[in-house]
């Protein structure tokens, strides 16, 4: 009997070995690089912050400022205009090189051409338009927001993330080219798009534009991921590009019930079930995707640079699977990149206190991950709120029916892997990583006319310089105008060089 038992020990040490060591191993031999790419990046002309701060000030001081679909409105271009015009001035000798042209009235188009047309062009892109700045908000900046001005190491303004900087320093890069004798072999197109934070009009007539002159691109760069400050995950400074970007829709839920005078209300009015529908819909959200691209490719890039018991665990999702899924569940930022995020945002039900509504309306904006369609999305919300009487989804009108997640672009291309280098050495030889992109940019529109889109900025930023995203105190190290302007010279290079 005892040495049943002993046997029985022996066995469950054994396997208890065998885990462990399977453990170890996969840990061990888990992703391996730090997908630093073979890319080896050109010289390109030296540039001097100070000098292009003046001219992404100038930029910052123009309000390009859209807030609804169809701006600007008749009579209010001039922004636009202004800043087309600052271009003009400030870029001489590229705008003598590079055929420019207009689509859907302001956004701009640049063609330089190479010099063999058999090779496909590449195209870089940034928007001219801003947000606006919340109104009554204006004080709490520590420079006024539309000043441009410097203040310590930072250059100040709406648009100096989000995306006058890009666009400036695009230009800084060609200008420099073009000065420093660079003749491109491959075409190098630029687009600045004038009403990305909109509706993205000025960039998708551009693409049809291409499309109706049967133009593909071997390489789309837009805005969407720079160099961060740092990375959650790793706590190091890492460089992120954006390979897929998320879709967006919105699902209408109606719950219909008799309605009536509130004095005698019954158990299951039309409120109450639509509440209900909104809870099963928290309860319940749509799966997590650890184990495809864009997540799958981070992980595996990231792995050498994970402390040890982050790197067990994510090579053994086989065992820790449900424990990495709660805590990036915790956090709201984590959470939108491993799953589509549900989010209950306007509510209307009766119009008097008194009165029981008839019908209960509730919107829910679901951002869509790469793994989940439209379609799919809709059959989820049927199917948790199909217990309850009277309620019903379909698809919202209201603003569009929404978009499905861009296709995930390849790591293994040459546009990435240039991008990846050029992000590395922009970080000080940090670490890059493929990533998806929360909200919306120019980019969707161009996933039919290149299978290699991505979404970086050479820039560096500190996590907490975010929050002036669409914020308030958007800002940008002037440091990193320099950083920028080269690593879009190193770019146009190495891609337009063959
Ligand atoms: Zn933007």
């Amino acid at each position: 009997m005892l040495k049943r038992v002993f046997q029985g020990i022996s066995l469950l040490i054994f396997l208890l070995i065998i885990l462990i060591a399977v453990v170890l191993f996969r840990t061990f031999s888990f992703g391996g690089s730090n997908n630093t790419a073979p890319v080896a990046l050109p010289t390109v002309p030296a540039f001097s912050s100070v000098a292009i701060s003046e001219n992404v000030s100038a930029a910052i001081q123009i309000r390009t400022i859209t807030l609804t679909a169809g701006d600007p409105r008749p009579g209010r271009e001039g922004p636009w205009l202004e800043l087309e015009d600052l271009l003009e001035r400030t870029y001489p000798d590229f705008h003598a090189t590079a055929e420019k042209m207009k689509v859907a009235d302001y956004t701009l188009l640049y063609h330089w051409e190479g010099s063999d047309p058999s090779l496909d062009p590449i195209l870089l892109m940034a928007h001219q338009d801003v947000v606006p700045v919340n109104i009554g908000t204006e004080g709490d900046w520590d420079a006024p927001p539309f000043s441009g001005e410097i203040v310590g190491d930072y250059l100040y303004g709406r648009g100096t993330i989000d995306d006058k900087t890009s666009l400036i320093t695009i230009m800084e890069a060609a200008e420099a080219l073009v000065d420093s004798g660079f003749q491109p072999t491959r075409s190098i197109w630029i687009m600045f798009g004038h009403d990305e934070e909109v509706s993205g009009s000025g960039a998708r007539a551009g693409v049809e534009y291409f499309e109706s002159q049967g133009i593909e691109m071997e390489m789309v760069l837009d805005e969407g991921f720079m160099v961060v400050d740092p990375f959650p995950i790793t706590g190091t400074t890492v460089g992120m590009i954006g390979i897929a970007e998320k879709g967006y829709v919105t699902i209408e839920i109606t719950s219909r019930a008799a309605g009536g005078h509130s004095s005698t209300p019954p158990r299951n009015s039309a409120n109450i079930q639509l509440a209900r529908a909104l809870v099963a819909l928290d309860e319940t959200q749509m799966p997590s995707n650890l184990s495809e691209p864009p997540m799958s490719d981070m992980i595996a890039a990231l792995a050498a640079d994970m402390p040890f018991m982050t790197r067990m665990a994510f090579a053994n999702q086989w065992l820790f699977g449900s424990m990495i899924e709660g805590q990036f569940s915790a956090d709201g930022a984590s959470n939108a990149m491993i799953r589509t995020t549900t989010a209950p945002t306007m509510i209307s039900g009766s119009i008097k206190e008194n009165v029981l509504p008839q019908n209960a309306v509730a919107l829910v904006n679901f951002r869509i991950h790469p793994s989940d369609t439209m379609e799919s999305v809709l059959a989820h919300v049927r199917e948790v709120i199909s217990g309850i009487d009277g309620v019903t989804a379909d698809i919202s009108q209201r603003e569009g029916i929404g978009n499905e997640a861009s296709p995930v672009s390849p790591i293994d291309s040459r546009a990435y892997q240039t991008l990846a280098a050029v992000a590395a050495a922009a970080g000080g030889d940090v670490p890059v990583v493929p990533a998806l992109v929360l909200g919306a940019t120019d980019a969707r529109w161009t996933t039919g006319i290149s299978e290699n889109v991505y979404r970086f900025a050479p820039a560096v930023i500190a996590i907490g310089d975010l929050s002036g995203f669409h914020g308030t105190n958007e800002r940008i190290a002037v440091d990193n105008l320099e950083r920028m302007a080269t690593g879009y010279a190193q770019i146009m290079t190495a891609m337009a060089s063959e």
